[in-house]
């Protein structure tokens, strides 16, 4: 398992509890703390020092507050995930495994929506997809929300771009649950593991 990766999509206080609260939200971070745990099994597990067997990387969406996928702005959401808001952060139990290098910030630029991962940077200015390959991973296992939209079109770009993508179905959380099972068997058709 050394050529893989964890992805954790967007697993951010709007989304779990927030302007945008998703079904499932709340088990899909405890799932995804459940796979983490077998990751870091052995070691200090205090949030410093976690080596993890592979590399887990975050995905954050993170607006200007006049974003344009905002209602006022005549989008389809309501405002969330503002930069610097508690919406923003990702869900605190997981923050100890958030290191910055390996944290993609998304949705920035005022005037485009993004829901792809596949294109966020890094702070030091290094998209998700060429940290992957630094990182000689060649499998990832994406989790997060939501899976109709953030993590299948992270899902689909990693998938495009080479990579073989397994979703974990236990730990994602929806927008709709009938959109959510649409989503998942659309993107096995399409070649992306669910499990
Ligand atoms: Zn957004």
């Amino acid at each position: 398992m050394k050529d893989s990766a964890l992805i954790v999509v967007d697993m951010l206080y709007d989304f779990i509890d927030g302007s945008m609260a998703c079904g499932h939200a709340e088990e899909a971070v405890a799932a995804t703390l459940k796979v983490i745990g077998r990751l870091t099994a052995g070691t200090a597990g205090d949030g410093a020092g976690i080596v993890p067997a592979y590399p887990i990387l975050f995905v954050r969406d993170h607006h200007p507050a006049d974003h344009c996928s905002f209602t006022a702005q005549g989008g389809p959401w309501p405002s969330h995930c503002v930069q610097g808001t508690r919406g923003a952060d990702i869900h605190e139990a997981l923050q100890p495994y958030a290191v910055e290098e390996l944290t993609f910030f998304k949705g920035e630029d005022r005037d485009r929506e993004q829901y792809s991962g596949f294109e966020g940077f890094n702070t030091a200015g290094q998209s998700l997809s060429e940290v992957l390959r630094l990182l000689e991973v060649d499998e990832v296992l994406v989790c997060g929300i939501a899976t109709e939209y953030c993590v299948r079109n992270t899902a689909e770009d990693l998938l495009r771009d080479g990579f073989r993508v397994t979703v974990l179905k236990d730990a994602l959380a929806w927008v709709d649950p009938e959109g959510h099972a649409a989503a998942l068997a659309e993107m096995e058709v399409e070649g992306i593991k669910v499990k």
